[in-house]
């Protein structure tokens, strides 16, 4: 991903941070699955899927999301969103607290925060023409708006995310990936959000389009004044795109902190893991690979203690009985690992 240009200047942006208000506080929150088994089908256990995680995210601000598959990342932003019920915790958006938000309150604070999905083909009604896509959000909250008010904002949103006119007669098979995903976008913009989650976004597409994809996601938060959640597994991604980074390991976040300590400085080993498995853009700068042991433990079943302990390099005996609490080790800079302080 060393091709991206970052339109945005970030260190300004991460560097303003603390100054910045809060848009979205998420304060221990966990969304835990039941699993049903038996003759009576009762819960017998739960999957641990996001376990007392608490983050906040400025307005204007990105903060990047990060780990590997099955770490919770994505049931964090739907449960955010309101996809999905939080087990406990409370969710803050915009001052106030939306953890509970039900029925047509919901329904009206649902415009301010919208999600980019991964897969912009499955996201898209293959039935519908593009136009429609977009319009039909609009037209649920503001049926009193005239259809050619709502055309002109189509046409101008797709001209926006770099489509053609003619885009809005045409069905989402007719477009390439990218195309799809700016679609995508378009639609998620339409009711003019505060907060956009986005979840994995360019993963499924072709590296050559990814950079196209995520400059104009840059360009469009300073267009349109949007506050991200950016939520991948590539690290050299969520670097490009994040003013600060949160490490996500089996429901946890284990570090989080402004992008240049995350990179240059990571404290948990877990982060120290993932930093060592990203390619090198200088072959003269060599740096060892850390290889982690044994794979991610099931979230049905976390170790106890620190739940990386398991795969953990560093790990002593008190790690298996001790549950790391995040805390902040430098200004900014929080890590959940009882060696460093
Ligand atoms: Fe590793 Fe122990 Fe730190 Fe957990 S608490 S990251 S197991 S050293």
């Amino acid at each position: 991903m060393n091709n991206i240009i970052d339109l945005k200047n970030k260190d300004k942006a991460a560097s303003s941070h603390t100054k910045k208000e809060t848009l979205l506080e998420v304060i221990n929150l966990k969304t835990h699955y039941p699993i049903k088994g038996g003759f009576f089908r009762r819960t017998i256990s739960h999957v641990k899927a996001v376990d007392n995680v608490s983050f906040s995210v400025k307005k204007g601000e990105t903060l990047g999301l990060v780990g590997e598959s099955g770490c919770g990342k994505s049931t964090a932003g739907r449960t955010i969103l309101k996809l999905l019920n939080p087990t406990a915790g409370k969710i803050m958006f915009d001052g106030e607290d939306i953890t509970n938000l039900r029925g047509s309150k919901l329904r009206q604070r649902r415009k301010d925060f919208q999600m980019v999905f991964q897969d912009p083909y499955a996201s898209l009604n293959p039935m519908q023409m593009v136009g429609d896509i977009i319009t039909e959000p609009i037209h649920n909250y503001y049926p009193k708006k005239k259809s050619r008010e709502i055309k002109q904002e189509v046409l101008e949103l797709l001209n926006r995310v770099g489509l053609p006119d003619d885009a809005y007669y045409k069905y989402a098979h007719e477009f390439s990936g990218g195309q799809r995903q700016r679609i995508g976008i378009a639609r998620a913009l339409a009711l003019k959000p505060k907060l956009i989650i986005a979840d994995e976004p360019v993963s499924a597409l072709d590296v050559s389009v990814q950079s196209q994809v995520l400059n104009l996601l840059n360009e469009l938060q300073d267009d349109f004044d949007l506050t991200y959640l950016f939520i991948a597994h590539d690290l050299s991604v969520v670097k490009h795109m994040s003013d600060r980074i949160g490490i996500m390991y089996l429901g946890h976040i284990v570090e989080i902190a402004d992008k240049h300590s995350i990179y240059k400085e990571p404290l948990h080993p877990y982060t120290q893991a993932l930093i060592s498995a990203v390619p090198e853009p200088d072959p003269k700068r060599k740096k060892q690979r850390i290889v982690l042991q044994g794979d991610v433990p099931s979230p049905e079943n976390p170790p106890s203690g620190c739940p990386f302990h398991t795969r953990c390099p560093m790990a002593v005996d008190k790690c298996s009985t001790i549950t790391p609490e995040l805390k902040e080790v430098k200004p900014g800079h929080h890590a959940a690992c009882i060696l460093v302080d």
